[in-house]
Formats: C-alpha cells, structure tokens, sequence
C-alpha cells in the first residue's frame, strides 16, 4: 500500500511466478524453458475497497521450440494493455450503466482507459459472436452529430427476429457502398439465407438490397411510410401557417401549437388539445386536410387481404394526388413507386415486426446522444456495438454489473 497521512493512494500487488510451473510461449500456449526476464511492468486491477490496485510483475521470456524466445503468456492481461482484462470487464460492463466520462470518474481511471476497455471488450464479442439463423434483416440510416453533410449519416443493420433483437452492423454514410460493407461483413453465408428484409425508401439500400438479396422478401417499413406521411403533414402545416401569418390572421398562432398532435395517431390525442384539434379539423385549413389524409392512411394497415390492401392504397394515392397539397402529393407519388415493396408488407404480416426497427433506432438515438462527447466515428461505433449488439462476453470472476 502506498499513501499518504494513513490515506491509501494505492494498491499494489506483486506478483512472484511459481518456481516449479514453467512459463508458456504467448503464441502456442505450451509450456517452454524460460529464457530471461523482462523489467517489471504494471497492469492495473478491479479497485480492492475503493482503492486503486496494480498487479506489478517482471514477465519471463520463454525459449519455445516452434516460435523462439518469446514473452511467456500472461493469463490476465491482452496484448500490451497496461489495464488486467478483469479490469477491462468491469469498466466495460460500468460503462453500459454510466456514461464513460463518470466511469471514469468513478474508478479513479481516464476517459482513455474506458475507451480502451469497451474496444477490447467489444472486439472479444466481435470475434466470438454466431452469425447463425438470422432471417430478418432491418437496414436503416441514423443521423449522427451536426450538420447534413454525408459523414453524418450512419448505415446500421439489424437483426430483427422476433428471438433476436440486435445491432449486426454499423458504418459510415448511407451509400450503396456502405450498406455492400456491410453485408460483405455478415458474410455471404448470412446475406443467402436471408427470408425478409426490412427497409426505408432510400434508393441506394433499394438497389443494393435487390442485387444481393433478391431472394428476400423487400419490405418497406410501416414507420417509414408513417413518418414520411408526417413529415408531409408538418411541411403543409408550416408553409399554411406562415402564409396566414403573412396575410395577418390570427389563426396562425393556433397552428404553430398543434404541430404535436398534429403529428401523434389521431386516436391518442385526447382532452382539451382534443378540442382545439377538432376546432383545427372542422376548418377548411389545407393542414386540417392533410392531417385527415394522413389519419386515413392508417387504415391501410389494418386489411387482411392484398387485394384490398391494393385497392385501398391506389385509392389513397388517387385522392392524395388530387389533393393540391404538394407534400401529400409527393408521398403519394413515392408510394406508388414502390407499391411492390409495400405490399410486400402484407405478404410477410405476422413474420416481421413492424416495430422492431423504430425501436432500435430509438434506442440508438439514446446511445448517439449521450456519446455527444465522442469525436471520433470509432468510439461511437464501439459504444453501439457494446450496448446494442448483444455481444458475448468474456468470463469474469469481478462482475458487479
Ligand atoms: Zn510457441
């Protein structure tokens, strides 16, 4: 113990190799006669009491048969990592709980030292995780950081079985060349034996989807459509209300409040905001309009039979299309684009959850925002993989959490 006014500042532990036990070459792992011994080196430990804890020990160089002299193999530590695996365990499972930084802090350690945990940690499960019985694929694109230039795009891929929930893939931009990265990552053997893919309108994924999973079914996400049908709204609804704010009326105050309810499921929306939406829909507004065809839309959701599922929506788009709201209008040209993949929906019912990709996404927006210290691309990549992967783990005799 070393301190200062009988207040422990630190541990350490020395560590003695057993004199009838020999050292193993770090390459095959066999036993081997010893060589020398290298200067003591320390590698810091799960703090004991609170207390910070080295282990300090010279490792022994080893004369193996097949590799030469080597450093013999040193069962808690990785690599050239000054921190015991069983150490990197610990902060990594902490840093699940807590955001790195207050890790950090803490276990007395450095933002460095966290980091450098959660990248061992998650390569450990990278390379030992099963890519097997993935049938359900979700592709999306997240939005990360400052700005719209490509770099702020993220391609993800999930795995949405209905057993199994969890981030396969994450990258840079939302290129054709990104989501080909990223499929080459799962392999061929994954991309083959894929039955469903789940994705947005966005036509590089279209492509790069039907060129190398076309045995799939495509399916267009029922919360992309849902939220394109509400992007519209909000576009109707900001171009009325400054028109009516131009033209003097007092109605437009109104509409800048009902942006929310505008947008929730009109079956949710109760109370007074209830009224005041009401008061908005019995208008003869342009936004009470496309409000009315968004509402309806979700009926399209509801049908048992293709048929009528198609019926519905070339009904849908006929009136969208004859509406004069431009953002309606747009909507309905892009789903009759892709009526195909849309209908696909109904061919796969019951297979895939609609909800499981928006549910991913909002749990990586929790993730990308509490990561807003990150700088790099790298961090925020292993702090995904860490708590979205479902990633095996290493054996640890220190777990706490
Ligand atoms: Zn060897």
């Amino acid at each position: 113990m070393h301190g200062r006014e009988g207040q422990a500042e630190c541990i350490e532990i020395r560590l003695v190799p057993h004199e009838a036990i020999r050292g193993r070459c770090s390459a095959c792992r066999q036993p081997a006669p010893g060589y020398d011994r290298l200067s003591e080196r320390k590698w810091l430990f799960v703090p004991l009491w609170g207390i910070p804890t080295w282990f300090r020990y010279a490792p022994r160089r080893v004369q193996c048969g097949e590799h030469g002299v080597m450093v013999e193999h040193i069962p808690w530590s990785a690599g050239k990592r000054p921190i015991t695996c069983a150490m990197m365990g610990f902060l990594a499972r902490w840093g699940r709980r807590l955001s790195w930084r207050e890790t950090a802090r803490v276990f007395q350690t450095s933002w460095e030292a966290v980091y450098r945990s959660l990248e061992w940690f998650v390569q450990w499960g990278l390379a030992r995780r099963v890519l097997k019985g993935i049938e359900a694929l979700g592709v999306d694109e997240i939005h990360w950081g400052h700005g719209l230039r490509a770099d702020n795009f993220l391609t993800v891929i999930y795995q949405i079985d209905a057993g199994c929930r969890r981030l396969l893939w994450v990258g840079k931009r939302r290129t054709q060349a990104s989501l080909r990265r990223g499929l080459q990552t799962l392999g061929p053997e994954v991309v083959q034996g894929l039955r469903f893919v789940c994705s947005d309108m966005w036509k590089p994924y279209l492509q790069v989807i039907a060129a190398q999973a076309g045995q799939a079914l495509h399916v267009l996400d029922r919360f992309h459509i849902t939220s394109h049908l509400n992007q519209a709204v909000d576009q109707v609804r900001r171009g009325e209300s400054s028109r009516l704010r131009a033209a003097g009326k007092a109605i437009a105050e109104r509409l800048k409040h009902l942006r929310w309810p505008l947008l929730r499921r009109g079956s949710r929306v109760r109370g007074q905001v209830r009224q005041k939406l009401n008061a908005l829909l019995s208008s003869k507004l342009a936004t009470a309009r496309a409000w009315e065809l968004k509402e309806t839309f979700s009926h399209f959701w509801k049908y048992k039979s293709l048929t009528w599922a198609q019926a519905f929506l070339d009904y849908w788009c006929s009136r969208a299309l004859r509406s004069r709201l431009e953002p309606m209008k747009k909507v309905a040209r892009m789903l009759r684009t892709h009526e195909p993949l849309i209908l696909n929906w109904f061919r796969a019912k019951g297979e895939i959850s609609s909800g499981a990709v928006e549910g991913l996404n909002n749990k990586i927006r929790v993730v990308t925002r509490r990561s807003y210290g990150f700088r790099t691309f790298h961090a925020m990549e292993i702090a995904l993989y860490h708590t979205l992967g479902r990633l095996p783990e290493p054996e640890s005799t220190h777990r706490f959490c």
